[in-house]
């Protein structure tokens, strides 16, 4: 992974929980249809953030208002990754945004079910005006390589994992990017696909491969054998078997890395998929050999 980060200042840490920078909510807004239920409001939250210089794929904190009644101390910070690049959605380094999608948990000790997350419910919640802490940027691991442009890069992404991608796409296209990209993003529905339209707009470039994977509707899994997945479902790990012959090339190439962000779920299956890509291609175990080479980079939860 050394070799990846070479000759690069990451932003680190510029502002702690107990210094937090306090941004403003400039934009929030859903980016799913309303009459979905409350498990897929999703929202895309830009702050303003003055001073606070990050990298696609670093994270920041929000430190969501109010105690936790458990300890009956202040809130602590949640992280976010960046789903920005780093001028900002305005493009003046003065912003940051987030993806947030409405969390809920079962309180077994409580007996609560369906408790709202307190810092998913504070963002989504969050209005226009509103005062936010923020803290970071942390993260240095899931970062583009300082020499990218001409490397092959292959996204996989769940639901709101999708974050990263989102800028660091930005920033590839706007710099000339050239080599093979491929984004390959999860959700539930056909009109759940974040920021679809936006990553649309890519594929004007010859270089730029995307497949969505949806998850609830009515096709189902064709390669059940090979990839199987949970009730069928078409799942990311499909869509990777499914474009095997591409990203063959791409594999066999000595630099590609390639980036998984979402749910942990997803990682199994998709290392599984590399593995049956890397025997075509005479290598047993290609997944591990690309975590090794620290060319497999994994953000999931
Ligand atoms: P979600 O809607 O629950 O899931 C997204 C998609 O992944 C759905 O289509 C889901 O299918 C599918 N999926 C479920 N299990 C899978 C598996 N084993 N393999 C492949 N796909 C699978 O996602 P979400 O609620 O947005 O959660 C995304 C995750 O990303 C969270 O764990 C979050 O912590 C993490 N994350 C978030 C950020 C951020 O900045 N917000 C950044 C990094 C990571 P079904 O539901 O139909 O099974």
């Amino acid at each position: 992974m050394a070799h990846l980060e070479a000759q690069r200042e990451i932003p680190y840490n510029l502002f702690k929980a107990k210094t937090p920078l306090w941004g403003e909510v400039l934009e929030t807004y859903r980016l799913t249809p309303p009459e979905r239920p409350e498990e897929n409001d999703v929202r895309h939250v830009v702050l303003s953030s003055t001073g606070l210089s990050y990298l696609p794929g670093q994270s920041v904190g929000i430190v969501p208002d109010g105690y936790d009644p458990r300890t009956g101390k202040p809130h602590k910070l949640r992280l976010y990754s960046v789903a920005s690049d780093s001028k900002g959605d305005y493009g003046d380094y003065k912003t940051v945004s987030v993806v947030v999608v409405r969390h809920f948990w079962n309180d077994e000790l409580g007996g609560q079910n369906r408790v709202p997350g307190v810092c998913s419910k504070f963002l989504c919640d969050c209005e226009v005006g509103e005062k936010v802490r923020i803290t970071g940027p942390v993260g240095k691991r899931f970062l583009l390589p300082t020499d990218y442009q001409q490397r092959d890069l292959i996204f996989v992404a769940t639901g709101t994992g999708i974050a990263p991608f989102r800028g660091m796409l930005k920033q590839m296209f706007e710099e000339g990017y050239e080599g093979q990209v491929f984004l390959i993003f999860g959700v539930q529905h056909s009109d759940t696909v974040l920021y679809d339209d936006e990553f649309k707009t890519y594929l004007k470039y010859p270089n730029y491969h995307y497949a969505t994977a949806l998850s609830r509707e009515a096709a189902k899994n064709p390669f059940p054998d090979i990839v199987p997945t949970r009730q069928n479902k078409i799942y990311v790990q499909v869509r990777v078997w499914e474009l095997r012959d591409e990203l063959r090339a791409s594999l066999a190439k000595p630099d590609t890395v390639i980036f998984q962000c979402g749910l942990k779920g997803m990682e199994t299956g998709v290392m599984n998929v590399i593995d049956k890509i890397g025997l075509d291609l005479g290598i047993d175990n290609l997944s591990k050999e690309l975590q090794t080479d620290g060319r497999m980079i994994l953000e999931v939860y």
